[in-house]
């Protein structure tokens, strides 16, 4: 196994003049492949499984950036609240007081998006428009302080049929400037996580902020 030092190359250059923040997605590989990314100048990287970031972590440099981009169960919060930079998948209320509860213990901010469903055909995690009003409204009139909204996250169809891809794409570009100002985020929100291996290009172009990419930088998974 080896990481595609090339890819990386080309994809950090271009997502770098496009101010877009790449997270390299890691989940299955191993602890040496992230290593040799790390050694390229990458932090930003993305796991899906708590006890596989969890192993990575103890390993890994303490200044690397974990994202964590799985669908995240209420009680493994705690697990990974003391050190965790992103939270990507965020898709209820619960899940989002029980971040502010292990922030609180942990004294610290942390920061999630919140994960809008897309994808129109697949049966993905997220929430449609009106739970995203829902939330932002009722986390205005809450009191959490050890959670911050800094925005939205999408996953578009797995399909080859890239006009849907891009439809997606900027229907959650569009709730995204919706909410930019929204006060409820107590700050204007300015993370859109939205593309992967197969549409960062698209996304790219409607207007993504930060790309989650696995198998063009770490090869194809099992
Ligand atoms: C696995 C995964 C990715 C990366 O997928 P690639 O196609 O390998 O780039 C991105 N986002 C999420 C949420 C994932 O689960």
């Amino acid at each position: 196994m080896a990481i595609n030092e090339q890819a990386y190359k080309k994809l950090s250059e271009e997502f770098t003049q496009k101010n877009i923040t790449l997270v390299a997605v890691s989940k299955t590989k191993p602890v040496e492949d992230i290593l040799s990314l790390c050694h390229l100048g990458q932090r930003d990287f993305g796991e899906n499984y708590v006890q596989e970031l969890l192993e990575k972590q103890s390993l890994l440099p303490k200044d690397i950036r974990w994202h964590f981009i799985g669908h995240l169960q209420t009680n493994k919060v705690k697990y990974i609240a003391p050190f965790v930079y992103l939270i990507h998948g965020v898709d209820s209320q619960k899940i989002l007081h029980e971040i502010n509860k292990q922030g609180s213990k942990n004294n610290r901010i942390i920061d999630c998006l919140l994960q809008v469903h897309i994808a129109k055909e697949e049966t993905k995690f997220g929430m449609n428009e009106e739970e995203l009003d829902d939330t932002l409204r009722e986390f205005e009139n809450s009191n959490m302080t050890n959670v911050r909204i800094k925005g939205l996250m999408g996953m578009a169809s797995f399909t080859g049929d890239m006009d849907k891809v891009r439809c997606e794409f900027k229907y959650l570009k569009n709730l995204f400037d919706k909410h930019r100002l929204f006060p409820a985020a107590r700050h204007p929100l300015s993370v859109l996580s939205m593309g992967m291996s197969a549409d960062y290009a698209i996304a790219s172009e409607e207007g993504t902020t930060m790309v989650r990419i696995g198998s063009l930088l770490f090869g194809a998974r099992e």
